[in-house]
């Protein structure tokens, strides 16, 4: 735990340390804020959920924002671009693509390890003079006065108080802050797992990502760097279950029977891991002088790989705000401020809920004419243009109106 000195009074403390929580800090690591990051577990240990061996779907706009934050061009070179989104529905002859070129961009997206964009985010952090790190250490106690916000952290038996202006809560979809804070959530198990792995196609994968809806679920393979894929199953638990049990040989041929052989033959899986997928929705994004953002705030099916993206123009606004405010001589925990930030961050929150649950709704359904329609309905965002554009600029994370960062301007 990093050195406790006497002066325990920060601008923002932030709650958890993960990609979500590390991002703000690195947002606002420029500005003469005070900031204070308190982490559960040491990086590198498998516990901490934002760090393990998945693979993350970056949007074109989220590489906008870590441009702002001017990270790109650490996490760059560890950056597979994703040139085409290939989307089939398995058994039936619905297909659609999603091209770069069709959308004038460099790349519709990107997929990086989630290890390696929290080495980078913690890099930023601990070198940042603005920034403490207290970790590992757990929140235990919250309260909030008029003016301030004061928590009690935790580190190997031993306690410490710390106060601020402004609380942000990152510590994931089972936050502590929520507890304590009496906030709400709305709930809803899609009764699946996913199932992930990486694996590597006999082809070449020629930077193209392919999402195809099978009767149990949404199967995504997303390109990696040495020509790898990164695989996530959607699979009810039981299927998941038996799919995490078989040996390497067989779960590769149940696999490539599911997938096909567009990319040849798949010939090495490396190691698996499973977790439930549910919506989970906090029923307030504010409250006093506390903000949400991340899967403490929204957790959504990784069906469109949008979860980190969405956090990511949580960040985004609300580090707008709060440096607005600051320049401005404001109250960066203020109401105002705070309800700024929960109004801007509506729109985008409900058009994510209703873009992924959508897709796993209608594309997990094996009943015969759910399956014809969904497939027309493949067919008919080839055909017109106004559906197909709708669907790329989501997937890209570009839709209403964008940040400073979401646009890759600086703060
Ligand atoms: C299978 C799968 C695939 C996915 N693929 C994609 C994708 O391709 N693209 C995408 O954008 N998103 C994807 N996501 C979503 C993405 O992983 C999450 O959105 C992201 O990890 C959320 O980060 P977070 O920091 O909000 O939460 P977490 O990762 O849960 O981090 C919370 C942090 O808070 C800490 N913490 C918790 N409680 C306390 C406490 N009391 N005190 C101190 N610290 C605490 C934890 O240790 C942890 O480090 C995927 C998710 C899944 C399940």
């Amino acid at each position: 735990m990093s050195e406790i000195n006497t002066n325990n009074h920060f601008d923002i403390i932030i709650i958890g340390g993960g990609l979500a929580g590390a991002s703000l800090a690195c947002a606002l690591k420029d500005t003469s804020l005070k900031i204070a990051v308190v982490e559960a577990f040491p990086l590198k240990t498998d516990l901490q959920p934002s760090y393990d061996d998945r693979t993350l779907a970056l949007s074109y706009g989220s590489r906008c924002i870590f441009e702002g934050l001017g990270l790109w061009s650490e996490l760059e070179p560890h950056a597979q671009p994703i040139d085409t989104i290939h989307i089939s529905d398995r058994g039936h002859f619905g297909v659609t693509r999603l091209t770069k070129e069709q959308e004038s961009v460099e790349a519709l997206g990107y997929v990086l390890e989630n290890r390696t964009v929290g080495q980078q985010l913690f890099k930023a952090m601990n070198t940042a003079k603005n920034i403490t790190v207290f970790c590992p250490a757990t929140l235990k106690t919250l309260e909030q006065g008029e003016q301030q916000v004061s928590v009690e952290i935790v580190s190997d038996d031993k306690s410490c108080q710390l106060t601020a202006t402004l609380l942000v809560a990152a510590d994931g979809s089972n936050s502590q802050v929520m507890k304590l804070l009496a906030i709400g959530s709305s709930q809803k198990s899609y009764q699946q797992m996913a199932l992930i792995t990486n694996v590597t196609p006999s082809k070449k994968h020629n930077n193209v990502a392919y999402e195809r809806f099978t009767e149990n679920g949404p199967l995504a393979f997303l390109p990696m760097q040495q020509n790898r894929y990164s695989v996530v199953w959607t699979l009810s638990p039981q299927q998941a279950e038996a799919m995490y049990a078989l040996d390497e040989a067989d779960f590769l041929q149940q696999l490539q029977q599911c997938f096909g052989y567009r990319l040849g033959e798949l010939k090495k899986a490396g190691t698996r891991a499973r977790f439930p997928l549910s919506l989970q929705a906090a029923t307030q994004m504010i409250h006093g002088r506390v903000a949400l953002i991340g899967n403490a705030a929204h957790n959504v099916h990784p069906v469109a790989g949008q979860g980190f993206n969405l956090a990511l123009r949580d960040i985004a606004q609300l580090s707008e705000c709060i440096v607005d405010s600051y320049r401005a001589g404001g109250d960066i925990g203020s109401a105002k401020l705070l309800h700024a930030y929960a109004e801007q961050r509506q729109d985008d929150v409900k058009r994510v809920y209703r873009f992924t649950d959508t897709l796993v709704k209608t594309f997990s359904n094996p009943i015969t004419p759910v399956a014809h329609l969904r497939s027309l309905s493949l067919l008919m965002v080839d055909v017109l243009p106004n559906i197909k554009r709708q669907l790329a600029v989501q997937s890209m994370g570009l839709s209403g109106k964008l940040s400073r960062l979401n646009r890759g301007l600086p703060l």
